[in-house]
């Protein structure tokens, strides 16, 4: 339950120190309450009011960890229903799933298919997550796949068996590497939760219908075993729909905590090898609280349009993506190559790049800090101004790299010309086209 301003204010020291950055306890308390401050921004608060206020500010969906490094992913911890009430937190994470029991070619072939699916869209990397090994044959078998696939991939694993004896025999192989254990069941709860916590992994908790789900994650829970992923073993797609639409409305909404937990999907179990209709059923778990998708398939043709809905529907809005900035090259620039400036708005420096490469010419693209915004609205923010733009090119050391003195700037700021020139001593600037499509014809013209 969360607290009020007031409620924290209690909980806190009250000795108005400041040392948090905010002058006074009741202010820092109601921000904290607004979420806009970290406990940790205190450095005198107590254990006491630590556990008070850390179980009050508990997101109502635990945060769920999977795989170790840098390629671990989180699921959960979301606080909303819809991204526009506020946003959502941890994007729904894609992968596939390969069988125990297939060749070791097939194994290959699907585990190079997953490390292979990566795409970068926006400034962002798009990739398939983990791969999920589901047993389908002995349990030697099971721990041989898992060993293949983890010999051959650094991505998170999943682990599909209910048998507690092979989930305890891969577990040898795997178990520092984190992976998630599927499935937990009515039939094998006892064994499964106390191999997730002797081993400390993630678990999942599969059982037909929500009110079966909560009398296993309250067992776990009871258990000590907390870092859960539930399936309700959805009959049918809609099933599962409104299975997670349930769980979730139940967990923000009635703080019903046993169902505050991500879910994980297999859109394939409905589709009979239909890997179109599999992408359709996927792209509804992606709409619709689907925490981890297994796919069938790693296939570019159903990976990137997913990972793409993902990254659709998981970008905040109020904060718009963002590319580096530095200087980018396209085609090994010499120091003749033109000079590109625009801002960071990762779908303007996308735009941009794209045409600078489509026009097949070697050039420099410098891309300013403008907080993310497009090239009007930046100027507009006073983020694209002459002053800013002089000040990064003279850092950037672009300088040394060319030996002409010419920058084009986007046409669309085209006023600004006059002044960046006097603050960009000895260069000449040249206002480029005002849409990005037209620097093919341009860059034809001026070269
Ligand atoms: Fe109060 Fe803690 Fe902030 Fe000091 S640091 S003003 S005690 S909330």
């Amino acid at each position: 339950m969360a607290l009020t301003g007031l409620e924290i204010f209690k909980l806190l020291p009250q000795t108005n120190c400041g040392d948090c950055e905010v002058p006074t306890c009741l202010a820092f308390a109601m921000k904290l309450a607004g979420g806009q401050a970290e406990l940790t921004s205190c450095p005198h608060v107590s254990e006491e009011a630590i556990a008070a206020l850390g179980a009050a500010a508990a997101p109502p969906m635990r945060a769920v960890t999977v795989g170790t490094g840098d390629t671990a992913f989180t699921v959960g911890e979301e606080t909303v229903l819809f991204r526009h009430d506020k946003t959502f937190v941890n994007p729904a994470t894609i992968g596939v799933a390969v069988d125990s029991g297939a060749s070791d070619d097939e194994i290959d072939a699907t585990v190079a298919q997953a490390n292979a699916a990566s795409f970068d869209r926006v400034g962002q990397v798009l990739r398939c997550r983990f791969v999920a090994i589901r047993s389908t044959g002995d349990t030697a078998g099971f721990r041989a796949a898992i060993e293949r696939v983890a010999a051959s991939t650094e991505l998170p694993l999943v682990l599909m068996s209910e048998d507690p004896e092979a989930v305890s025999s891969a577990l040898g192989a795997v178990a520092d590497r984190k992976p998630l254990i599927h499935a937990a069941t009515e039939a094998n709860a006892d064994a499964m939760i106390a191999l997730a916590k002797e081993h400390g992994c993630p678990l999942a908790i599969r059982a037909e219908g929500l009110e079966a789900v909560i009398a296993l994650t309250e067992k776990a829970d009871a258990a000590d075993v907390k870092d859960l992923v539930i399936d309700s073993a959805p009959a049918t797609p809609a099933d599962g729909l409104r299975d997670r639409v349930f769980a979730r409305r139940a967990a923000l909404e009635k703080e019903v905590s046993a169902l505050g937990y991500p879910t994980i999907t297999f859109p394939g179990d409905f589709t009979e090898g239909d890997v179109q209709l599999e992408a359709v059923y996927a792209a509804a778990d992606v709409a619709k609280y689907g925490s981890i998708i297994v796919l069938s398939t790693a296939d570019p043709s159903v990976m990137l349009p997913l990972l793409v809905l993902v990254q659709n529907i998981y970008t905040d809005p109020q904060r718009p993506m963002r590319a580096e900035a530095k200087i980018y090259e396209f085609g090994s620039p010499g120091p003749d190559a033109p000079l590109f400036i625009t801002t960071n708005f990762s779908l303007t420096y996308f735009i941009v790049s794209s045409e600078i490469e489509s026009a097949k010419i070697p050039a420099r693209l410098a891309i300013v800090e403008s907080e993310g915004l497009s090239v009007l609205t930046a100027w507009a923010a006073g983020k694209f101004v002459p002053e800013r733009i002089a000040k990064f090119i003279n850092e950037s050391g672009v300088a040394e790299q060319i030996e002409h003195r010419d920058i084009i700037i986007p046409g669309a700021v085209a006023q600004i010309s006059g002044e960046l020139e006097g603050e960009l001593e000895d260069w000449n600037v040249i206002v480029g086209p005002r849409e990005a499509a037209e620097i093919p014809a341009f860059a034809k013209k001026a070269g």
